[in-house]
């Protein structure tokens, strides 16, 4: 500040650089933190698979030779927890790169033969229904024309948007995975548009999420219920997918909603620019 002074900075414009840079180191020290509970969160989460993979790796160690009923049991529990290490560590690489790395490579894509795809690959490998609806298709099909919501869509040319399909696909399968480890019945994904905008709306009959909770899933590692989240391979998220969810609907210029009713279930909708 003695030599910004010499320059001839008055007064008030030192004490507001003075201001600035106290924010700036504010916000650093933010930041600092934020990374710091990052990487604890991080490492806790991985540590939980791992602690699991070495206890019955080393119970076949010891006792496998001597009791081959341990096998199954064993390697079932390793394979699962492997595989729930190796999504985490993909979610978590994901998401460290998410911001500065990310760019969507964007092209024509009708949505509704995106939809029907991605579910259907989905449906298949986790054997659950999904349907797939477009809302609002007029009765004219046959016609020039047909309804979709607000928008009338010239017939050929479907739900067109431009957009990045892989970002996009990972962003749907992020939704459609949540909706299959939180209900048991069909999943529902419904397809319209609303002013300019397209939706795609994932919906299902589960569980849902109390409202005091729902401001907070889009954090990352949160969880509504850390045990239910864990009961078990196929609902044993980090709390990292609706996280990385969100950061993809930024890159796509997208935007994310979520509404849900405890017992009831829920609707996660992703809304994009009709071209
Ligand atoms: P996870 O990998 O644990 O599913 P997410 O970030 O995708 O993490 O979601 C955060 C939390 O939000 C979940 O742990 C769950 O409690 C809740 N949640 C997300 N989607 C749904 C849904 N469709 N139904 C009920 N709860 C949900």
């Amino acid at each position: 500040f003695a030599r910004l002074n010499r320059k001839g900075k008055s007064r008030d414009e030192l004490a507001g650089m003075g201001e600035t840079f106290n924010e700036m180191i504010g916000l650093l020290e933010e930041s600092f933190v934020r990374q710091e509970q990052f990487v604890s969160n991080a490492s806790h989460e991985l540590k939980t698979p791992l602690t699991i993979i070495e206890s019955y790796a080393s119970l076949l160690k010891r006792r496998g030779a001597d009791r081959p009923e341990l096998l199954e049991e064993s390697v079932e529990a390793i394979h699962s927890e492997a595989v729930r290490l190796k999504g985490m560590t993909e979610q978590l690489l994901l998401l460290a790169t998410a911001r500065r790395a990310w760019q969507a490579e964007t092209e024509k894509v009708d949505l509704l033969p995106f939809a029907r795809q991605t579910a259907a690959t989905f449906g298949k490998v986790y054997e659950r229904e999904v349907t797939v609806e477009m809302r609002g298709a007029g009765p004219d099909r046959q016609g020039k024309a047909e309804r979709m919501g607000d928008a009338v869509v010239e017939r050929g040319d479907g739900m067109p948007t431009q957009t990045d399909p892989d970002m996009l696909k990972q962003l749907l399968l992020i939704l459609l995975d949540n909706a299959r480890k939180y209900s048991d019945g069909p999943i529902e994904l419904r397809l319209g548009s609303e002013g300019e905008r397209f939706y795609m709306a994932v919906r299902d009959n589960g569980i849902g999420i109390p409202e005091n909770e729902l401001p907070h899933v889009f954090e990352r590692f949160y969880r509504v219920d850390k045990a239910r989240s864990r009961d078990g391979e196929t609902t044993g998220g980090a709390g990292l997918g609706l996280s990385l969810a969100k950061e993809l609907a930024k890159a796509l210029g997208a935007e994310l909603t979520l509404e849900s009713v405890q017992g009831e279930g829920t609707t996660a909708t992703i809304w994009l620019p009709a071209t």
